[in-house]
């Protein structure tokens, strides 16, 4: 079969190989990828900058059909549509999986990263991390699952929109349109979408097209006045954050209210980055960072999918099969892409 693996932790070390097609054992199911998501995190990868095992296959936003089960799989079958989680070895035993959070297990070896992922023509995963969807939902937006499942995590779980809150979202990607659809079906009174000029063209009309109630440029738009009258100088209740940009993560602590909350999904590119913890400490503020995703959030979003309360369709600007990744990898970095989906 055909796949997708990194060669080396050098930039631009991946490339399409022949590789033969997994082999499972009795807990496990072999999976014909139908569809993968091309996430951010993909391109931190290609250019170097996440660090994962090496001789690896990347890709782990996916949505397939069954081909076989082992001799011990009992609730799937061949032929069934499914979405897969990513917490392959995680513990149990440890205070992350006890808690629910196996995402966060330190044993976990995550498809993509660690062991062979969603890249190719077939994955291989083991049966627990599967759930089913039915002919209804197309695959392309099934991938959406692993995304929307970090966004839920974050938003949903543990920052919880409140009913009329003020929501601004700051950076207008995959992951910021998400949350501010997400943010809107829960209770939002008002969803204002921020990016900066290179957004202007695709990213901040689609926002837009997707219920932003209001978009901004930052740089061009006196961002923190306009949110300030609009709230008659209060402050707002929520800010998301989806940039990992320094002035971004600033400005969302400047224009939170007293006793505001902020929801961190953004991974800065640097360690350490300058803010200001006195304003946040001063106004109470609640900062609440989130990684990756809980298995119960799978859940949400797909029943959000299947009764089509979130529009992922229009976010995909892209369809390529395995051999065009570098094109849309390249495509990606220069912010002509909203979401990719590789079809392998
Ligand atoms: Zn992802
Ligand atoms: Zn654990």
């Amino acid at each position: 079969m055909k796949a997708i693996v990194r060669t080396s932790l050098e930039p631009g070390c991946m490339e399409i190989q022949e590789r033969p097609i997994p082999e499972i054992a009795e807990d496990e199911v072999l999976i014909k990828v139908k569809a993968v998501g091309v996430c951010g995190t993909d391109l931190h990868i290609y250019n170097g900058n996440v660090v994962t095992g090496t001789d690896v296959v990347i890709g782990h936003e996916l949505s397939g059909v069954i081909d076989k089960v082992g001799a011990k799989v009992t609730k799937v079958k061949p032929g069934e549509r499914v979405v897969s989680r990513l917490n392959v070895g995680v513990c149990g035993t440890c205070k992350a999986c006890l808690s629910g959070n196996p995402q966060m297990c330190e044993h976990r070896t995550c498809p993509g990263h660690w062991v062979d992922g969603a890249f190719a023509e077939y994955m291989k995963i083991d049966e627990k991390q599967l759930l089913t969807f039915s002919d209804d939902l197309s695959f392309e937006e099934a991938a959406f699952t692993e995304p929307m499942a970090c966004v839920a995590t974050a938003l949903l779980e543990r920052t919880k929109v409140m009913p009329e809150d003020i929501v601004v979202v700051f950076g207008p990607g995959p992951i910021g349109l998400l949350a501010a659809q997400m943010a809107k079906i829960y209770g939002a009174s008002k969803v204002i979408v921020v990016g900066t000029a290179p957004d202007k063209e695709l990213r901040l009309p689609l926002a837009k097209k997707l219920g932003a109630d209001i978009t901004l440029v930052s740089g061009e738009d006196d961002v923190e006045k306009i949110l300030s009258d609009l709230t008659n100088g209060e402050g707002i209740d929520l800010a998301v954050d989806c940039s990992g940009a320094a002035p971004a993560i600033n400005s969302c602590l400047r224009m939170l209210r007293k006793l505001g909350r902020m929801c961190v999904i953004g991974l800065p590119g640097r360690r350490e980055i300058p803010i200001e913890w006195k304003t946040a400490a001063e106004k109470s503020l609640e900062v609440i960072f989130s990684y990756s995703s809980t298995p119960t959030s799978w859940n949400t979003c797909l029943s959000m999918l299947e009764r089509g309360a979130i529009d992922v369709k229009s976010m995909i600007s892209h369809k390529v099969g395995l051999e065009d990744f570098k094109e849309v990898f390249a495509a990606t970095g220069r912010g002509e892409v909203i979401k990719a989906i590789i079809e392998p």
